[in-house]
């Protein structure tokens, strides 16, 4: 089988209600961009990926594919690590390739009559999420939504900080584990690791160290699971003081990439929980390497999942074949935040079911197609 083709596209969900997120205070999105990958093969195989694409660099992406298809079509798509340094040397110049790796692999799982995760080599078939959520709201609000994904089975929550103050952080985690004691695990995002925020003067503002260290004891008395991405993505040292100063676990690693920057973070104890993105970071195979490292040294990886349309499951299959994996992120904020807007393109939601699980597919590759009648209604020109 020989790869003949690589196409791509895109397609624009409009939110039904204006979204504010946090990661972005006073900014408010609309829309939901998701650029979706096609790997056709001489067999007429289709493999398919897909990630996040700000309108502004859909062109760039193109390009992207465009030019690294000049170097995969002709090869097989089973010679993935034969490919993996095409995809590095495009990597280089490019934006993120890995997304042509991902849809590889649904190619050879198609081929293969399995699902991706079964040929990595499964640890689980079930995978344990976390509703993530994403928006401003209220501290009287975000206890009512604590109390909402308890009764829908959520065992988990991401809270993501973003006030001036530290108290006023604070505050939301207090408040949702006083609305749901311990019938949810808490953990908490503070997206310090983007350096969009510190070339524009802080917003979401900076953190300090002493801030990331005082807001990590104050977390660690409220029980919850881990503070994520408290300093900025390059200040390993800082994360590692902080790693051997407080008991919480610190994560992060979604922005970081290769797998020798996440090899450095280990060296020096930067964090406990490495959260890879295997639209970001590297494909998914590669991300599987970091995660046997990070075992190698007793951590744990978590990979990072806010990814639209077919995302949150690419990481899925990599996530069930790690052993050393504890919570993966499902992107959740009801009524706005939801499988219709956020994974919108696929042919059948995947959600948790009452356990606060989501059961692995059985359909060979990724398992879950693309609603070609959607993307049709959806599609934007790049
Ligand atoms: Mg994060």
């Amino acid at each position: 089988m020989k790869i003949s083709n690589i196409v791509c596209e895109a397609a624009t969900i409009p939110y039904e209600w204006d979204f504010y997120p946090t990661w972005y205070p006073g900014q408010t999105e609309k829309e939901q961009t998701i650029f979706i990958v096609r790997v056709q093969t001489d067999e007429g195989i289709e493999g398919c990926a897909t990630c996040e694409a700000p309108f502004g660099i859909l062109a760039i992406m193109k390009e992207t594919v465009e030019y690294l298809k000049t170097f995969l079509v002709g090869e097989s798509p089973f010679d993935v690590e034969r490919l993996i340094l095409r995809f590095r040397n495009v990597a280089r110049i490019a934006a993120r390739p890995w997304l042509v790796e991902n849809a590889l692999w649904d190619i050879v799982g198609k081929a293969s009559n399995l699902p991706v995760y079964k040929i990595f080599g499964a640890a689980r078939d079930r995978i344990r999420v976390y509703a993530a959520w994403g928006e401003i709201r209220s501290i009287e609000q975000r206890k009512e939504d604590a109390q909402q994904l308890v009764s829908e089975g959520f065992k988990a929550v991401k809270l993501r900080f973003h006030h001036e103050k530290m108290k006023d952080d604070l505050a939301i985690v207090e408040a949702v584990r006083d609305a749901v004691g311990d019938k949810l695990e808490i953990m908490a995002d503070a997206n310090q690791g983007t350096a969009v925020e510190r070339a524009t003067g802080g917003v979401p503002p900076v953190w300090s160290y002493e801030r990331a260290r005082n807001m990590a004891k104050e977390m660690e008395k409220l029980h919850c699971a881990w503070l994520e991405e408290p300093l900025f993505r390059y200040d390993y040292d800082g994360l590692a003081r902080l790693s051997r100063e407080v008991e919480l676990p610190i994560a992060g690693g979604e922005i970081n990439k290769g797998i020798h920057e996440f090899k450095q973070m280990l060296d020096k104890g930067s964090y406990d929980i490495l959260q890879p993105n295997c639209t970001m970071s590297e494909g998914m195979s590669q991300i599987r390497k970091i995660a046997a490292i990070a075992d190698a040294y007793g951590k744990l990886c978590n990979p990072h999942a806010w990814i639209p349309g077919l995302g949150v499951m690419q990481t899925m299959h990599v996530a069930a074949s790690i052993p050393n994996f504890t919570w993966l992120e499902y992107p959740y904020d009801p009524p706005k935040i939801t499988p219709d807007v956020f994974q919108g393109i696929v042919e059948r939601y995947y959600v948790p079911e009452e356990d606060g699980c989501i059961p692995m597919p059985n359909a060979p590759g990724l398992g879950i197609g693309l609603d070609e009648e959607k993307i049709g209604r959806y599609r934007i020109k790049i």
